[in-house]
């Protein structure tokens, strides 16, 4: 089957079904279809070996009707404009349904991270930044890590910024490591995030979050702390999954989640040179279809798709990832009666301790890990509530629950603006 898999496609099937299930006409959202502001850049670097390689990179604004852009950078080999799009929309869907104020853009660089060398992958964020420079800033668009990129590379585009301006301007970015004015909670906020989302769907379900049977795809930031958290939680960890491919066990207890979390992520090696005693090794795909409790793919978009989403067994997904599921593969979920609790909702606690970041870097106070942590407890709960809620009174999906409560807040913003000129 040719691939004609569009993530952009994808995220404006959803939009036009929560705009028709809200009722709304379509002059109050058609600006939403389309990103304010998208650039590429080329960026040159001189590698190691004293040779010039130029790589492609991109800074999509979709919507700043509701405050500042915000959204990642994404480093992947396969990054094209259509992902980098529906990214930065889901951004704006995100930060609305966690009724933070900001807008939603995304960023991305065509390269494997892995590819390339200390020097070379600073050069290039650093280069990356000054080219994306005209339309970034703490009050204008602010980026944060995503797939391939994490707190140091962060420090390298704040340092960057700050050099032009003059002076330290840690707010230009966040997900920073803590001595350039980083968050306590901001590492982990994401994973504590999804596992919160996790335990209000089981209340909801009259079940406890500990004793769950957990498959995980994906062991970079957000899986592998997911998986971390949730056996930390109770829950067993039965199957993980990275690009590599999987790892299972019928083991009562689980996987040996530490151990995981330390190969994988500390130690930045891929699952297949991992060793547990009682584990088989299996593919990705056997992982999304793990006979489990829950299912949480914290990998890449398009995953769950029409090809395998009647093979999965788990009743509750909650999406780690940006866009793993596609609207065949919803629909094929709805019609089982699965719980799928949206992207938009469930890792949005990465880009809420964003935003405790940006907070801080303005007032110049910082908070404690507890604080953080009961601020993001806080807000998954009330914007949980409010989907759920939603998705009640229309008898939808939790996904279109999510999409109605973004939309309707994204249209007021823009109504009660007004249309300039
Ligand atoms: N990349 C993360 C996301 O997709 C975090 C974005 C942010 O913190 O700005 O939500």
């Amino acid at each position: 089957m040719a691939n004609t898999y569009n993530p952009y496609e994808n995220m404006l099937q959803v939009l036009e079904q929560a705009a028709g299930t809200l009722g709304l006409a379509k002059d109050d959202y058609e600006a939403l279809k389309y990103p304010e502001r998208e650039l590429k850049v080329s960026i040159p670097v001189r590698m190691d070996d004293g040779s010039i390689k130029v790589f492609e990179g991109y800074r999509v604004q979709h919507s700043s009707a509701r405050g500042p852009c915000k959204g990642g950078l994404r480093f992947h080999p396969k990054v094209d404009i259509d992902e980098v799009k529906a990214l930065a929309a889901w951004m704006s869907l995100k930060c609305a349904v966690a009724n933070i104020p900001y807008g939603g853009a995304k960023g991305a660089v065509k390269i494997d991270p892995r590819s390339v060398s200390k020097g070379e992958l600073e050069r290039i964020t650093r280069r990356f930044t000054v080219q994306i420079m005209p339309i970034i800033g703490p009050q204008v668009d602010i980026p944060a890590p995503d797939v391939g990129s994490n707190a140091e590379m962060m420090a390298w585009v704040m340092d960057t910024y700050s050099m032009f301006e003059g002076h330290a301007v840690p707010g230009v970015v966040t997900g920073k490591p803590l001595e350039v004015g980083g968050s306590e909670g901001r590492g982990a906020a994401t994973g504590r995030g999804i596992m919160l989302a996790a335990r209000q769907l089981m209340r909801r379900l009259g079940k406890e979050l500990a004793g769950q049977r957990v498959a995980v795809q994906g062991m970079g930031n957000v899986g592998a702390t997911t998986a971390l958290i949730l056996a930390e939680e109770g829950c067993k960890i039965m199957a993980v999954a990275d690009v590599s491919g999987g790892l299972k066990t019928d083991k009562p207890e689980g996987l040996n989640m530490p151990a995981i979390y330390k190969h994988c992520y500390e130690d930045r090696k891929f699952l297949d040179t991992y060793e547990e005693e009682g584990t088989v090794r299996c593919s990705g795909n056997d992982v999304l279809t793990a006979d489990v409790d829950l299912l949480v793919p914290a990998a890449l978009e398009n995953q769950l798709t029409a090809a395998n989403a009647a093979d999965v067994k788990a009743p509750c997904i909650v999406e780690g990832a940006n866009g793993p599921t596609t609207v065949e593969a919803d629909e094929i979920f709805a019609k089982m009666g699965k719980y799928v609790v949206p992207d938009i909702l469930a890792n949005s606690g990465g880009v809420v301790v964003s935003y405790f970041e940006w907070v801080q870097n303005n007032e110049g106070l910082y908070w404690t890990e507890e604080e953080v942590n009961a601020k993001l407890a806080e807000s998954m709960s009330r914007a949980f509530d409010e989907v759920w809620n939603m998705a009640e009174k229309h008898n939808s999906t939790l996904r279109l629950g999510a999409n109605m409560i973004a939309l309707s807040r994204l249209v007021a913003a823009r109504k009660i603006r007004g249309f300039f000129p």
